[in-house]
């Protein structure tokens, strides 16, 4: 394995709801980032030569900040001899795991990573409490939200389009019309987007692109998710160069911040 930060999805807690490259990976892993929500049962996959460090946020207790932790993975990835380095998080990174910015600070610091997807809290509540969650004869969209926003948004405006992400199912194979349902329900034309086909897969392609660029694509292979607002929009090429801006300090020093907690072995 070639060394980089895997972003780890570790699902709702049950050991037997990994994913099998989740499980492989920590069995793998020489440095473990894992969140609070991590349960010990799924931490004892991991070596027990590995470095398994919680950086979780727990109310009341001393937590590092998000700045810590991006310094942390940066700092594992560049200055220590660890291959595999896993930053674990519950359900599925990518729902409400503050991983944009982790993920920035990785590609700041020009860190490989590869993000390995888990299943989220939404499925697995909708499993246990025996729900479809899109039940065609009632429900013909699934919206995810948080109730605590790092803006202190009232939930009214948390579900706001332009503050909303969308992951259309069956989008094509006509999206052209999709796109003007999008326009219709108060989407922009330049509003960015990534169309992505055989998700997961070897043969899986993804594009990125704006509505309006969507609705002339060709090509488009099925089975394709379209995942629609802001948070496609780094990777667009005219705003790809603000968002990589330069690297922080803390980045390349996490011991500036917080000496001695982290790493005594270390420190
Ligand atoms: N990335 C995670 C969500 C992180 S936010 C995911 O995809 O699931 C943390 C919140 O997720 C918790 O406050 C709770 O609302 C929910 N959550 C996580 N695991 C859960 C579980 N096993 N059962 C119920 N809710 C859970």
């Amino acid at each position: 394995m070639a060394k980089q930060v895997y972003i780890v999805g570790a699902g709702p807690g049950a050991a037997d709801l990994l994913t099998l490259r989740a499980a492989t990976l920590l069995r793998a892993a020489q440095v473990v980032l894992h969140d609070d929500l991590v349960p010990q049962e799924i931490l004892d996959l991991c070596p027990s030569s590995a470095q398994v460090i919680n950086v979780g946020k727990r109310c009341g207790q001393r937590s590092r900040s998000q700045e810590q932790i991006n310094a942390l993975m940066v700092w594992h990835a560049r200055e220590t001899e660890a291959q595999t380095i896993v930053r674990l998080k519950s359900g599925d990174p990518a729902v409400f795991g503050r991983l944009g910015e982790e993920l920035d600070a990785l590609r700041r610091a020009g860190v490989e990573f590869e993000i390995v997807p888990g299943i989220t809290a939404a499925s697995a509540a909708a499993a246990s409490a025996k729900i479809t969650l899109t039940d065609r004869r009632h429900a013909s969209a699934l919206v995810v939200v948080t109730a605590h926003t790092c803006r202190n948004e009232s939930l009214s405006k948390t579900v706001e389009p332009a503050r909303s992400t969308y992951a259309l199912y069956m989008p094509g194979p006509d999206y052209s019309k999709t796109v003007q349902g999008l326009l219709e329900s108060g989407q922009e034309p330049g509003t960015p987007c990534a169309v992505v086909s055989n998700a997961g897969r070897q043969n899986e392609e993804v594009r990125y692109l704006t509505l309006q660029e969507l609705a002339f694509a060709k090509g488009i292979s099925a089975p394709a998710m379209l995942i629609v607002g802001e948070v496609a929009a780094q990777h667009l090429p005219r705003r790809k160069e603000d968002s990589l801006s330069q690297i922080s300090s803390e980045a390349r020093d996490p011991y500036k911040q917080d000496k001695s907690p982290l790493y005594p072995s270390l420190g």
